[in-house]
């Protein structure tokens, strides 16, 4: 299926953004309005902001001003802001002079409309605002919550939409602007942006950041702590507790390395700098591609540096995503399937082509299961969506990731890597800091690669926007997964398993083990994997999450009790969630996952509780 979008959100884009050919200025002009933003970007819309606040963990709020400096058409009447849960105080010019301005009704995950009126001459407008608790971008913890226990924590999850809950802005991924911020928190406390962050902690809690580079509003981001810094390389380090500092050093050793891998396979950091905090376990997702500093969830340092793929994979969000952003969130797998095929290239560089392939065959597995999940047929597992009238939130399946994937994979096949890997650096460079469309793309790739969107063999519109896995020429395959599964047949036959191999398996084997073998195990299979290998005590969070699914199918209650401490201490959605859902699968599990989920919610970002409080409510379950 495709579809038109309607009005023109990059006409001025495209002429401040020095887009010189009449033709490819046309075609951007064409482009769709984001139905997920207010603003009315060919009207009016957003270069630069100074933000100046204070942080406020007492009240959990976050208030001052956003003072946005503006372009504008000469005709335009106002220029139009997303917000959500805002106080707006005021609104005034660059004189100073109060500006009329209506702020519409809240329209859920949209939020309202701030419609500014505009005189002539405006160049800039001052909103003096405050936030309030129930922001969802914010997570406000509690000393207790945190590692060390001693000192309050907030951090920032804006993609998709909710940047405009902390602040106003023009809330659309094809709009970018740079940002400076004077930024106040309570003594003693650090605070990180994605911007050019810190060392070390600022006498009264004063910190000012500078983003030279521009970036749409998803990619907001502030972290505020007690965490400290210490250096990789050098041009990376890790922002972390006191007592997580160490071992997140240890676990990303590689983490420059990793950056000049990408870089020899895609060309210049266009970001300077490439750090990453570790947030308490409460974090949302794995990682979030915040510019210059990854936020990243601590349930990826398993001690054993299996689980750094995470690394790659934002690092790769450097390049696709934060360069060349999807225009709008139908358009999502332009940010993720690119990242995922990149972080593989980046794996592999490091780390060999026969791991990178046991990532991509997990990752063919997620994708089977998620379009069993969704539907064969279903237009969600198109790699185009169609979100309108839907929260993007929604549109974040494994379908943009791993369809992703393996769409550009077959490219790859197809055209051979060398001139797929020139492909990819001209386009990374080419669309450079512009928003990019699925429709744009396919045409990008026919010009270059002579891959026009109807043939078969991979049909890109098959793929792009039609349902399920097309047919694949280039599957994933590995010596050792086919080892693995002899070892899985084995074990579902006659419940064994070599022990010589099994103790010599990195995180992915296991994991595929897991894949293979039943859901539902009885009593001596778990006996025997639990007892020699010790799954249940697993401190490597995927293989600890994999192994309860299991358990949780077979009702092994013995399993109630490690589960209920991750449950409660752990809130990335992508664990919580389908555990949950295997849960209350289970009449017998039911009440207690309830009762679990009452202590526990209030530990989950708003990106996870909104989720899971989903979920109960379509099983009939009462939260309160
Ligand atoms: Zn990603």
């Amino acid at each position: 299926m495709k579809y038109n979008i309607g009005l023109s959100i990059y006409l001025l884009t495209a002429i401040f953004q020095g887009c010189d050919k009449p033709q490819e200025k046309k075609e951007i002009m064409d482009k769709a309005r984001d139905f997920h933003s207010y603003a009315i970007p060919s009207e009016a819309r957003v270069k630069h902001l100074n933000w100046d606040v204070s942080v406020d963990f007492d009240n959990q709020t976050i208030a001052g001003t956003a003072d946005w400096e503006i372009e504008k058409t000469p005709n335009a009447q106002a220029i139009h802001f997303d917000t959500r849960y805002l106080t707006i105080k005021r609104v005034t010019d660059q004189a100073g002079d109060d500006l009329d301005h209506t702020l519409a009704e809240d329209q859920g995950y949209m939020g309202s409309d701030l419609k500014i009126s505009l005189k002539e001459n405006t160049t800039r407008v001052i909103i003096e605002y405050a936030t309030q608790a129930v922001a969802p971008a914010l997570q406000w913890l509690n000393p207790t919550q945190t590692l060390g226990k001693n000192a309050p924590f907030l951090f920032t999850q804006s993609q998709a939409i909710l940047a405009r809950s902390w602040i106003p802005c023009q809330d659309s991924p094809g709009i970018r602007f740079t940002y400076n911020a004077q930024v106040k928190v309570p003594d003693g406390l650090m605070a990180v942006m994605s911007a050019e962050n810190p060392r070390e902690k600022m006498a009264g809690g004063k910190y000012v950041f500078n983003m030279p580079q521009p970036i749409p509003s998803y990619l907001m981001a502030l972290a505020v702590g007690d965490f400290e810094f210490g250096e990789v390389g050098p041009r990376t380090a890790i922002y972390a507790e006191k007592g997580m500092l160490e071992k997140a050093l240890w676990e990303f050793t590689d983490m420059e390395n990793m950056l000049i891998a990408a870089e020899e396979l895609y060309g210049p950091y266009a970001w300077d700098r490439y750090d990453l905090i570790v947030l308490p376990p409460s974090f949302p997702f794995g990682g979030m591609e915040n510019p210059r500093i990854t936020f990243a969830t601590p349930t990826v340092v398993a001690g054993d540096r299996s689980l750094t793929s995470l690394v790659a994979h934002e690092l790769a969000h450097s390049w696709s995503g934060n360069v060349v952003t999807n225009s709008n969130w139908n358009d999502f797998w332009l940010n993720e399937g690119f990242t995922v095929y990149f972080e593989r290239r980046i794996m592999e560089a490091l780390y060999g082509a026969d791991y990178a392939e046991m990532l991509a065959a997990l990752g063919f597995n997620d994708l089977k299961n998620q379009v069993d999940e969704l539907g064969a047929e279903s237009p969600d597992t198109h790699l185009q969506l169609n979100l309108k009238d839907r929260d993007p939130d929604e549109g974040m399946t494994d379908i943009a990731y791993e369809k992703g994937y393996f769409f550009l994979r077959e490219i790859e096949g197809r055209v051979g890597r060398e001139k797929f890997d020139q492909f990819l650096r001209n386009y990374f460079e080419l669309y450079a800091f512009k928003p990019m469309d699925t429709e744009m793309f396919l045409e990008y790739l026919n010009k270059e690669l002579g891959i026009p969107s109807t043939i078969s063999a991979p049909s890109p519109n098959d793929w792009v926007f039609g349902p399920g896995i097309p047919m694949m020429e280039f599957k994933p395959s590995s010596e050792r997964f086919a080892r693995v599964r002899t070892q899985a047949e084995q074990f579902s036959l006659n419940g064994e398993v070599d022990e010589t191999q099994a103790e010599n398996w990195t995180t992915v084997e296991w994991l595929e083990f897991l894949h293979l073998i039943p859901d539902s195990l009885n009593a001596d299979q778990i006996n025997i994997l639990d007892s020699k290998f010790e799954l249940s005590q697993s401190g490597n969070s995927e293989i600890f999450f994999a192994w309860m699914k299991k358990l949780i199918r077979s009702e092994h209650d013995q399993c109630l009790d490690r589960l209920g401490k991750f449950l409660t201490s752990v809130g990335r959605r992508k664990f919580i969630l389908p555990l949950f859902e295997e849960l209350v699968a289970k009449e017998k599990y039911s009440e207690w996952a309830l009762e679990t989920y009452k202590i526990a919610r209030s530990n989950y970002h708003s990106v996870t509780y909104n989720s899971v409080d989903a979920l109960f409510e379509e099983k009939g379950l009462a939260i309160s």
